[in-house]
């Protein structure tokens, strides 16, 4: 594998760009080496400045959901085009996205547009705590929400019940609101609502987690924080921009049966564009300018480029939901294999899966949450990474990441990343 024009491109960004890159995972920082500079991708492949292929299983980190380059997407975008670029006015793709949403999603009544998952997250929490008039809110520890301030609170220095902020630049009045808690634990849950009682606002987490790898809830804990939220006043938030049209049409909502008051979503909803958005029950939504007081704006907002990808993409997973039993088989099949291909070398590392995504995790304890999730070597996940590289099969670069397949994953492409796995597992253990 030759990479000498990646490593000029890096060196070069270096200079212009902090670290290099545009969004810091990509970096490889975690796990050794440097990024690798994609100039296409196609189907299950990418393909790099050096003329290296790799059949990859993150896919934009979701978005991806059929494959790259799909020509449905890629029609629907050239037509648009043709009518120009932006226009700062409402236009009908809009309202045929919003009603699509609202047909998909259990959740969502009425929808907002915005330009990523981030603003999709910062809006409902905004919106949250205009309709409860209260100001705090729960998150839960090792989920990610994007990088608004306030969600950029992890459990530091033993605060269990006050954040502490991730982040310079995030002021500790910020933090203050944003109470953490254990995922896959009502009773902490029960705790901190009695100790801010009427206080708190929205209570916001991944149902299914892949930002601290992919982790699944217990038997009856989504359910438990549903009747907390409705005994209690707090508004429930789904943020699915992970899991949204992925783990099903309606995403972990209509997968494990629980309805959240409000959801944010983004990734898959894009088609590949700069895509989120946050929606929920017509009395909560109501209160979005400028039906209600709550502000929120964006000039490219609902862009026209964007909503016909996006639109594309969700017609066809709306009148296509033979996808997701293709897309769990080609999950069970990857996710089986590994598992299968550990134990014969008597290695008994933690596999969770679900639907199209998975992660393996370099940890004999079962992950259910953050803690267990950090038993995992995160060296060894490294070399791992490095050699399932070398045999062409691009991995997100990070322990703590979910994989996201897509429905180009041929039984042969399958064939061949089980491959590569037996032999990168054997490397790294010799
Ligand atoms: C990716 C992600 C976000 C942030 O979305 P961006 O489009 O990167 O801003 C928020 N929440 C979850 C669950 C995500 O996976």
């Amino acid at each position: 594998m030759q990479i000498s024009e990646s490593k000029r491109l890096f060196a070069h960004a270096k200079t212009f760009i902090p670290g290099g890159v545009n969004s810091p995972v990509r970096a490889f920082r975690a796990v050794g080496g440097e990024p690798i500079f994609i100039k296409k991708a196609d189907g299950a492949y990418l393909f790099d400045e050096d003329g290296n292929s790799y059949i990859e299983l993150i896919n934009s980190w979701g978005p991806m959901i059929l494959g790259h380059n799909h020509p449905m997407i890629r029609e629907a975008v050239i037509q648009a085009m043709e009518n120009g670029t932006s226009f700062g006015a409402p236009t009908a793709r809009e309202v045929e996205m919003a009603e699509l949403i609202v047909k998909m999603v259990p959740s969502v009544e009425k929808v907002r547009m915005v330009n990523s998952g981030t603003e999709a997250t910062m809006s409902a929490i905004r919106v949250a705590r205009g309709f409860t008039g209260r100001d705090k809110f729960i998150k839960m520890e090792g989920h990610y929400h994007g990088h608004g301030d306030s969600f950029l609170i992890s459990a530091g220095s033993g605060a269990i019940t006050m954040g502490n902020p991730d982040s310079p630049g995030v002021t500790v009045g910020t933090a203050k609101d944003t109470l953490l808690a254990p995922y896959n634990d009502l009773e902490a849950i029960e705790r901190l609502v009695e100790a801010n009682k009427g206080e708190i606002a929205a209570l916001i987490l991944e149902p299914v987690p892949g930002n601290m790898g992919l982790t699944l809830p217990l038997p009856g804990y989504l359910e438990g924080l549903r009747e907390i939220c409705t005994r209690e006043g707090i508004v429930l938030i789904f943020d699915e921009v992970m899991t949204g049209f992925r783990l099903a049409k309606g995403g972990a909502q209509e997968l494990f049966g629980v309805t959240p008051d409000m959801t944010t979503l983004g990734k898959i909803i894009g088609g590949g564009m700069p895509v989120g958005a946050y929606g929920g029950k017509k009395e909560i939504m109501q209160f979005v300018s400028p039906a209600g007081p709550v502000y929120q704006a964006g000039t490219l907002s609902g862009n026209p480029i964007a909503m016909a990808a996006g639109l594309a993409m969700l017609r066809y997973l709306d009148t296509h939901p033979e996808v997701y039993a293709q897309l769990a088989l080609i999950g069970r099949k990857i996710a089986e294999g590994i598992t299968k291909i550990n134990h014969d070398q008597n290695l008994n590392y933690t596999v969770n899966f679900v639907g199209s995504m998975y992660s393996l995790f370099f940890t004999q304890q079962p992950v259910i949450d953050f803690e267990s999730a950090k038993t995992s070597d995160t060296v060894l996940f490294g070399r791992y990474f490095q050699e399932m590289l070398k045999r062409g099969v691009y991995l997100a670069p990070s322990q703590f990441e979910s994989l996201f397949l897509s429905t180009a994953l041929t039984d042969e492409l399958i064939g061949r990343i089980l491959l590569a796995h037996e032999e990168s597992i054997r490397v790294i253990h010799q």
